[in-house]
């Protein structure tokens, strides 16, 4: 029987529920268990892929091309494990699939309501990945808060689903906030009462309340809380402000969320919880006194989770390598030829972002131009090797008016184009070239060397693609394709020649790196920086 975890939140939103259920689900995989997570979204777009990463933060893309929420990636890097499309559901992928249902005449003549058939979708999605029997415990991350109007289906669903299942299968851990009152000096419970309550109001009795606080709760507090909220005084679990997000799993083993988890559920450790390599990785992030300042160019830099995995797997790497990585944001469109040296003089290596649109193109270009002519260490993620094969155009091949046709249709020297087979695409949502693909390495490149494979598998998110007509033009003249799709023959990746470390993927590898396994290329890239700091 499969054991079901929903994970809620209240009070206020960005508590963390992602990472918390990653922090719970790695404890629960390092004591024997086979977990996975998924996360339901209350929003109506069918996934956040048409939205702009200031609304929502990065889209993550999985292994099997799902545009899916960040927290997606947060499961992935803490538990080593790929998720799929059904790890994340939205409002709008349960609507679309009743309704599309109701047009097949699937519900025979009734009049299609919110319950029992839109729950019933969202509880048939939750056991969706259950039955697949990959799993014993599947952690369900429900977005927003209690008592909000979009959640309330979700909640109704979570309701019936301890009806469903046994009770020893089913648990809920509610996530909420104590505020420190600093004019009293007191930590206050009563915003957690009401979110109780109001999951009261819901049908669901939380088993386990988790509250993030700034400061440590006193055993008073914990047994108010318990006595308040009808839960058992061991179950108020304290989730304090870490130094980075992974301490909490750390900090939650102290707590024994795993322990309270694993009691509820009636089942026990099916090896001794250990967690040294894990341990060793926070010991290098936090002493490391090797400091690496890497410029990450972006036009969406203002809001950081908007490059979330590629700044985890910046601190991936350099943990990895004994190196501590400090960001630097920098705005695209505020670069240009004359101010580039001033805005990047201070940093030692350049990774030019992946994006959309028009804005901030001719900052990234100016970039990369001085990052080429001053050796310094330069990763071109998606948009950012198109972006380097138009500054290479421009400025080495002289074919000044070089561009991708996203940015201009009419350009004759169309460097980065649209394959064929997306100029008849009319709809946004999901049609870029999504998920993972094979790509071949040159042997002798820094990419080969790098993976230490021939043949890797990445993923992608564009609609663009190299134009090949160039690729001739291109390695002779030293920007070697060394990364090629065989099977839809499109260069993946370039990399330039009499240049300490200048590569550029067509693809995304910041979706693979894992706090345990970090990605090859950003350890490839960091190392080298290392290298050149150290003389
Ligand atoms: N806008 C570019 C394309 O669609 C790059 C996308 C990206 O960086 N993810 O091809």
């Amino acid at each position: 029987m499969k054991k079901y975890i929903f994970v809620t939140g209240g009070v206020t939103s960005s508590l963390g529920k992602g990472i918390i259920s990653s922090s719970l689900g790695l404890l629960l995989k390092a004591v024997g268990y086979k977990v996975t997570i998924q996360k339901f979204d209350p929003y109506l777009n069918i996934d956040p892929g048409t939205m702009s990463p200031y609304e929502h933060g990065e889209c993550y893309v999985t292994k099997d091309g799902a545009e899916t929420d960040l927290d997606l990636g947060h499961y992935e890097r803490f538990l080593g494990v790929s998720t799929s499309q059904d790890n994340n559901v939205t409002t709008g992928r349960i609507y679309n699939n009743v309704i599309s249902k109701e047009r097949k005449g699937e519900f025979l003549g009734k009049t299609v309501q919110v319950i029992p058939h839109i729950t019933d979708e969202i509880k048939n999605s939750f056991y969706k990945i259950g039955k697949k029997n990959e799993y014993d415990i599947i952690i369900t991350e429900i977005g927003g808060c209690i008592g909000d109007i979009e959640s309330l289906p979700f909640f109704e669903a979570v309701r019936q689903a301890k009806l469903d299942l046994k009770k020893e299968n089913f648990l809920n851990i509610h996530l909420t906030l104590i505020p420190y009152l600093s004019t009293s000096g007191e930590l206050k419970t009563k915003p957690t009462q009401h979110s109780v309550k109001k999951m009261l109001e819901a049908g669901i009795q939380p088993d386990i309340l988790v509250c993030r606080s700034e400061h440590k709760l006193s055993k008073e507090v914990k047994n108010k809380l318990a006595l308040f909220c009808n839960v058992s005084k061991n179950s108020v679990i304290e989730s304090i402000d870490a130094k980075s997000i992974y301490d909490v799993p750390v900090l939650m083993r102290e707590e024994k969320l795993h322990s309270i988890v694993l009691d509820g559920l009636g089942i026990k450790k099916k090896k001794p919880l250990r967690l040294s390599r894990w341990k060793k990785f926070l010991s290098n992030l936090h002493s490391s006194k090797n400091l690496i300042k890497i410029a990450i160019v972006g036009k969406y830099v203002s809001l950081h989770d908007a490059y979330k995995s590629i700044s985890e797997s910046l601190i991936h790497a350099g943990a990895n390598l004994n190196s501590r990585v400090e960001i630097m944001w920098v705005l695209s469109e505020k670069i240009t030829n004359q101010n580039v040296k001033n805005k990047l003089s201070r940093v030692d290596g350049v990774i030019v972002a992946p994006g959309f649109g028009k804005r901030g193109i001719e900052g990234k270009i100016s970039a990369i131009k001085y990052v080429r002519e001053n050796n310094i260490p330069f990763f071109g993620i998606c948009l950012g090797m198109q972006c380097a094969c138009i500054e290479f155009s421009r400025n080495i091949l002289n074919k000044k008016s070089a561009n991708s046709s996203e940015f201009d249709r009419n350009t004759d020297y169309p460097i980065i184009d649209l394959m064929e087979k997306q100029k008849k695409i009319v709809n946004k949502g999901g049609t870029m070239r999504l998920g993972s693909y094979k790509c071949k390495l040159s042997k002798n490149s820094i990419v080969r060397n790098a993976y230490k494979m021939e043949t890797i598998e990445e993923r992608h998110r564009h609609r663009y693609e190299f134009n090949s007509t160039f690729k001739n033009e291109f390695n002779e003249n030293g920007m070697i394709t060394t990364g090629i799709n065989e099977k839809l023959n499109l260069v993946e990746v370039i990399e330039l020649k009499n240049h300490p470390w200048f590569v550029g993927t067509q693809y995304h590898p910041e979706y693979k790196s894992r706090v345990l396994k970090p990605h090859p290329l950003f350890i490839s890239f960091v190392s080298k920086i290392k290298s050149i700091k150290n003389g």
